[in-house]
C-alpha cells in the first residue's frame, strides 16, 4: 500500500464516527424537542455596583441517555438540520414564561442563531413568547453575535430595529472573537456588549487582556453602551473587572446556569448563590 492509502484508511473510520454522532444527535434531538425534553437553564448575571442580580442569561440544556451533549454541539447540529427555529422557539417561550414568576425588574436574555434572523417570521415569535408569557418586552434582552450584523442586510437590522423599537434590549455577546470589525456599532445601536470570556477569565495574569477590557469599557462609555464581562472565574477576576469600572459581570464566580426552579433560591440569596459583589475586591 502506499501511503497515501495508509493515511485514507486512517482517517475514514474516525470521519465516519464522527458522521454517524451528528446523524445520531439530529435524530435524538428532533426527538428530544417533540417530548419537550429538552431544558433551559438560568445563570445569573450581577450589577458590579449593588451586588444584585440584574437577570438571567437562559441556555438551552440537553439531557441525554449518553451524559448531556453541551449547546457547543448541538447548536450547530440544530442550525444545520433546520431544528434551530422550533428550538429556538421553544427556548424563548420557556424563557419568558420562567421570567414571568421573577420580579419585574430582573431581566432575561435569551440567545438567538442567525438563522432565525433569516428565515421565518422572529418578530411576531418573539412578540408571540412577550404575549404568553404576559411579560413587558423591556425585560427580555436579545444576544446576537458578531457575526450576524457582519453581513449587514437590511432584512437584519429591520429586525434588529424592530425589536429594538419594541423595547427589546439588543445585546452583542462573545464580543471581541468576531472579525472584530467595529464598523457595525454605528450601523445599530447595540444595548448592550458582552466581552467574551476569553478576555475575562484569568483577566489578573495577562496585561494584553486587561488593556483590551479597558478599551471596550471606554468605547461602552463613549458610545452609551452598557458592558457585561462574561467568563468571571475568580475574586482576582472580579477585582479586576471593578477596578477598571465594569459595571455587571457573569460567571462560574457567581453561579453556573441553574434550573428555574433554583432562580428563586438565587435571588434569595441562598443555595449556590452568587457572593455579594459589590462587597468584594
Ligand atoms: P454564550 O451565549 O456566550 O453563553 C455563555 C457560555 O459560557 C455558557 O456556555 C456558560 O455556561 C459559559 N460560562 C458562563 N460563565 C462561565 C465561566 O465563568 N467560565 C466558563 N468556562 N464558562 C462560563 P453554554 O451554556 O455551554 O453555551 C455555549 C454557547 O451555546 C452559548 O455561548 C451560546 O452561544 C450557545 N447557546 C446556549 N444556549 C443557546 C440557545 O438557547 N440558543 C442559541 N442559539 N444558542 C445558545
Ligand atoms: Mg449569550
Ligand atoms: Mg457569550
Ligand atoms: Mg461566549
Amino acid at each position: 500500500k502506499t501511503d497515501g492509502r495508509g493515511t485514507f484508511c486512517f482517517f475514514e473510520p474516525e470521519m465516519d464516527a464522527r458522521l454517524q454522532r451528528r446523524r445520531r444527535l439530529e435524530l435524538d434531538l428532533r426527538a428530544a424537542l417533540a417530548a419537550e425534553a429538552i431544558e433551559v437553564h438560568y445563570q445569573p448575571l450581577l450589577n458590579l455596583r449593588t451586588g444584585a442580580i440584574s437577570g438571567f442569561e437562559a441556555l438551552v440544556r440537553w439531557p441525554h441517555a449518553e451524559g448531556d451533549v453541551s449547546p457547543g454541539e448541538f447548536i450547530p447540529i440544530a442550525e444545520e438540520s433546520g431544528l434551530i427555529y422550533a428550538l429556538g422557539t421553544y427556548v424563548l417561550r420557556r424563557a419568558c414564561r420562567d421570567a414571568s414568576q421573577w420580579p419585574s425588574d430582573v431581566k432575561v436574555a435569551v440567545n438567538l442563531s442567525a438563522l432565525q434572523f433569516r428565515h421565518g417570521d422572529l418578530v411576531a415569535t418573539v412578540q408571540s413568547a412577550l404575549a404568553a408569557a404576559g411579560i413587558s418586552p423591556q425585560r427580555l434582552d436579545l444576544e446576537i453575535t458578531e457575526a450576524l450584523v457582519l453581513d449587514r442586510s437590511e432584512r437584519v437590522l429591520n429586525t434588529l430595529r424592530t425589536l429594538r423599537g419594541m423595547g427589546i434590549g439588543i445585546s452583542m455577546d462573545d464580543f471581541g472573537t468576531g472579525y472584530s470589525s467595529l464598523s457595525y456599532l454605528r450601523s445599530f445601536p447595540f444595548d448592550k456588549i458582552k466581552i467574551d470570556r476569553s478576555f475575562v477569565t484569568n483577566l489578573n495574569e495577562n496585561t494584553d487582556s486587561q488593556a483590551i477590557v479597558r478599551a471596550i469599557l471606554s468605547l461602552g462609555n463613549s458610545l452609551g453602551i452598557a458592558i457585561t464581562a462574561e467568563g468571571v472565574e475568580t475574586e482576582l477576576d472580579l477585582a479586576c473587572l471593578q477596578a477598571e469600572g465594569c459595571l455587571e459581570a457573569q460567571g462560574f464566580l457567581f453561579a453556573k446556569a441553574q434550573p428555574a426552579s433554583a432562580v428563586a433560591a438565587m435571588l434569595l440569596g441562598e443555595g449556590e448563590a452568587p457572593p455579594r459583589a459589590g462587597s468584594a475586591a
